[in-house]
């Protein structure tokens, strides 16, 4: 007489035929071929693969750090970098694009409107600081470059270069000084919202030739 549990069940009875159905084993499945074989090993490394090159995208992307920019098409150069930055003088510096224009005989930039003499004294100037240099080239060109250190970002120079000139002189957060506040002080209140997030390995934005 079966016993299953610890219960004894007679044998022919009903309880013995369903215990003998129950414990009937299923035939075994046959061995996978090889083509099988390799065809889930593939399909495992592909997945494995996929899985580490997945993660490896999410760390990356979590990992990338931003910083904020200016970006200079958008500026319409008023005077709030001078002014809003957490830091004085501002983080923001006027920069000069060498491949656009290096010198010129008059720069709209660096002389006011209507100076009363083309030269270099304080009242004929835009910038209220000094902090564009001239210098002499060949007759009758000069050089025009920007002393950063004098710079206060207040986009007088820009002005004057985006009416007249050729737009290469433009403003820029320099990250040397910004120290990357959460929230820009500057951006919050720039009226041609020119203030983004910029991958921290791509922190400029320049101008180029032929741009409005
Ligand atoms: S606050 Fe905005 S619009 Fe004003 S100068 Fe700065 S970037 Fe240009
Ligand atoms: S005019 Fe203003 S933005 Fe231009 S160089 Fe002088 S301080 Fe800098
Ligand atoms: S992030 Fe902070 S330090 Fe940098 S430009 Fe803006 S206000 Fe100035």
């Amino acid at each position: 007489m079966p016993v299953v549990d610890g219960v004894r069940i007679a044998a022919g009875s009903q309880g013995a035929r369903q215990f003998s159905q129950t414990m009937t084993m299923p035939a075994p499945n046959p061995p996978p071929s090889r083509r099988q074989f390799l065809g889930n090993g593939f399909r495992g490394a592909f997945l494995f693969l996929l899985g580490s090159v997945t993660t490896l995208l999410a760390r990356r992307s979590r990992n990338q750090k931003t910083v904020w920019q200016i970006d200079p098409l958008k500026c319409v150069m008023c005077n709030n970098c001078a002014t809003q930055c957490v830091l004085q003088p501002s983080a923001v510096k006027c920069v000069q694009v060498y491949a656009m224009c290096g010198y010129c005989k008059l720069c709209t930039g660096y002389f006011e409107p209507e100076p009363n003499r083309l030269t270099t004294a304080a009242e004929n100037q835009v910038c209220p600081t000094g902090a564009i240099k001239r210098r002499a080239l060949e007759d009758p060109y000069y050089e025009y470059s920007i002393d950063e250190a004098l710079c206060i970002g207040c986009a007088k120079c820009v002005k004057g270069c985006v009416m007249f000139g050729n737009g290469s002189f433009f403003l820029q957060v320099r990250h040397d000084r910004c120290v990357n506040c959460n929230e820009c002080s500057i951006a919050l209140v720039c009226p041609g919202q020119a203030f983004m997030r910029v991958p921290s390995d791509e922190p400029y934005r320049l101008r180029e030739r032929g741009q409005a």
